[in-house]
C-alpha cells in the first residue's frame, strides 16, 4: 500500500496523516461543540462539511452536528465506511481542496470535549504482566495470579460518569487508608496511573442475546488512549471483597481523539498463545484472534519543572485477552452492549523493566523512586502532569500517532475543609 498524500498542509509525516482521520467533538469561541476529523494540525468540521453538502458526507444523516460521536457511532460500519472513504478521498485530491478548505480549522483554535457520551464503562485486568506484577505487590504471600485469571478475562465495572477528555485537571482524591494498624482519612498519598487502550462501542447489541467472538469487532467503532487514575492506598483498604471502587471512580482520562478500528487494520498481529485453551464461548477463529501493534508510552512532567521524560514504554500487542474475548466475555450472560460504551484493556504491562504501565509497578511498589527531570518520584504529586501516547505503524513507512491522554494532578476537596 503507498503512502496516500494528502493537500492539507502538514499532514503528510504527521502523527495524522490520511490514512489516520480519527474523530472527536471540538468547538471554536462560543460555537456548538461538533464533530470533526483530525488532519495534520487541523480539524475537518465534518457538521459544516454535511450542511453544505460537500463531497457526500452527508448521506449518512444528520450525526455530526452534535455535542457527542454517539448518533454517528450508533450508524454503524457501513456509513463510518462511507464517511471515512469520501473524507480520504476529499483530503487527498487537490481539486476538493475548494469544498473542504472552508471547513478546516486549525487544531489551535478549537476546544476539545469528551468525544464520547460513555455509557458503561468496563476495565478490564487483560496483562498477564500487569496482573502478575500487581498480584506481587497487593498480595505478597499468595500466588501473584488468581485461579480464575487465565481462565476468563477479569474486569469490573466503572464509574462512567467522571470520565473526562484530555487535558481535563484531575483533583487528587480523598478516602479511607490503612496506616499500619490504623484506619485514616485524608488525601491519597500512592495516586498512580494506569496506561490503557479502550474500546469504544457503536452499534449496540440485543439484550439477552450474547456476542460472540466472530460478530465482536463489529460492534467496535474505535480506539482512544485511557488513563485510568488509581488512588493505591484508597484501593488497597477497599478492594476486598469486592474490587474497586473509590480508589479508582474519581478520575478516568480519555482521549480527545478516537481512531477509526478500521484505520488500524494494518497493525493486527496474532496474540500470544493462551494456556489453557478457553472455555469454547472464548474461543477464536484464527482471523479473529489479532491484537493491536500500538507502540505506548508514558511521560511525566513533574510540578514545578520545564522537562517531560518518558518513564514506560511498551506495546497493546503483549496483552494476553484479545478485545473479541472481551466483548464475547462481558455478554455471555445476556448483558448487552450499548452505543458508547467504554472497554479499557486493563494496563499494559511487559516483561521487562521499564516496560510497565503503572507507577506502582515502576516503582517496585514505591520502594525504588524513579529520577525525572531531576527530581524523585514515587507516586504523584500535586502540579505534576502525566502523558500517555501511542504510536502504530499502518504500512509503507506511515506512522499514525493515537491522540494523546493529558492531565495534571491538582490539590481536591477534603471534606472538613483543610
Ligand atoms: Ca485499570
Amino acid at each position: 500500500m503507498t503512502a496516500l498524500r494528502s493537500w492539507v498542509p502538514g499532514a503528510d509525516g504527521s502523527g495524522f496523516p490520511a490514512e489516520h482521520l480519527p474523530y472527536g467533538v471540538f468547538s471554536t469561541g462560543d460555537g456548538p461543540a461538533r464533530v470533526g476529523a483530525r488532519i495534520g494540525d487541523h480539524v475537518v468540521d465534518l457538521a459544516r462539511l454535511a450542511a453544505d453538502d460537500a463531497g457526500g458526507v452527508g448521506a449518512v444523516g444528520d450525526v455530526f452536528a452534535r455535542p457527542s460521536l454517539n448518533a454517528f457511532m450508533a450508524a454503524g460500519p457501513d456509513a463510518w465506511r462511507h464517511v471515512r472513504s469520501r473524507l480520504t478521498e476529499l483530503v487527498c485530491d487537490a481539486a476538493a481542496r475548494p469544498l473542504v478548505e472552508p471547513a478546516l480549522v486549525p487544531v489551535d483554535r478549537t476546544r476539545a470535549h469528551l468525544p464520547v457520551e460513555v455509557a458503561d464503562y468496563v476495565d478490564f485486568y487483560s496483562s498477564l504482566e500487569h496482573a502478575t506484577n500487581l498480584g506481587r505487590l497487593f498480595r505478597p504471600d499468595g500466588e501473584p495470579l488468581l485461579p480464575n485469571w487465565r481462565h476468563l478475562p477479569v474486569g469490573y465495572h466503572g464509574r462512567a460518569g467522571t470520565v473526562a477528555v484530555s487535558g481535563t485537571p484531575v483533583p487528587r482524591p480523598s478516602g479511607q487508608r490503612r496506616v499500619g494498624d490504623e484506619v485514616v482519612f485524608g488525601p491519597s498519598e500512592r495516586l498512580d496511573i494506569e496506561l490503557e487502550v479502550a474500546a469504544v462501542v457503536g452499534v449496540p447489541s440485543v439484550p439477552g442475546r450474547p456476542v460472540p467472538t466472530d460478530r465482536a469487532a463489529e460492534h467496535v467503532f474505535g480506539i482512544a488512549l485511557l488513563n485510568d487514575w488509581s488512588a493505591r492506598d484508597i484501593q488497597a483498604w477497599e478492594y476486598q471483597p469486592l474490587g474497586p471502587f473509590l480508589g479508582k471512580s474519581f478520575a478516568t482520562t480519555l482521549a480527545a481523539w478516537v481512531t477509526p478500528l478500521d484505520a488500524l487494520a494494518p497493525c493486527r498481529v496474532p496474540g500470544r498463545p493462551q494456556d489453557p485453551e478457553p472455555l469454547p464461548y472464548l474461543r477464536l477463529r484464527p482471523e479473529d484472534d489479532w491484537v493491536l501493534a500500538v507502540d505506548l508510552s508514558v511521560a511525566l512532567r513533574p510540578a514545578g519543572t520545564a522537562v517531560e521524560e518518558v518513564v514506560s514504554r511498551t506495546s497493546a500487542a503483549g496483552l494476553y485477552w484479545r478485545l473479541p474475548q472481551q466483548i464475547a466475555h462481558a455478554t455471555v450472560n445476556g448483558a448487552h452492549l450499548r452505543t458508547g460504551d467504554l472497554l479499557a484493556s486493563g494496563t499494559v504491562s511487559g516483561p521487562a523493566p521499564g516496560t510497565e504501565g503503572s507507577l506502582i509497578e515502576l516503582t517496585r511498589g514505591g520502594r525504588e523512586p524513579l529520577e525525572v527531570g531531576g527530581v524523585r518520584r514515587t507516586f504523584l504529586e500535586d502540579g505534576d502532569e502525566v502523558v500517555l501516547r501511542g504510536e502504530a505503524a499502518v504500512g509503507d513507512g506511515v506512522r499514525i500517532s493515537l491522540g494523546e491522554a493529558r492531565a495534571r494532578v491538582v490539590p481536591g476537596a477534603v471534606p472538613g475543609g483543610r
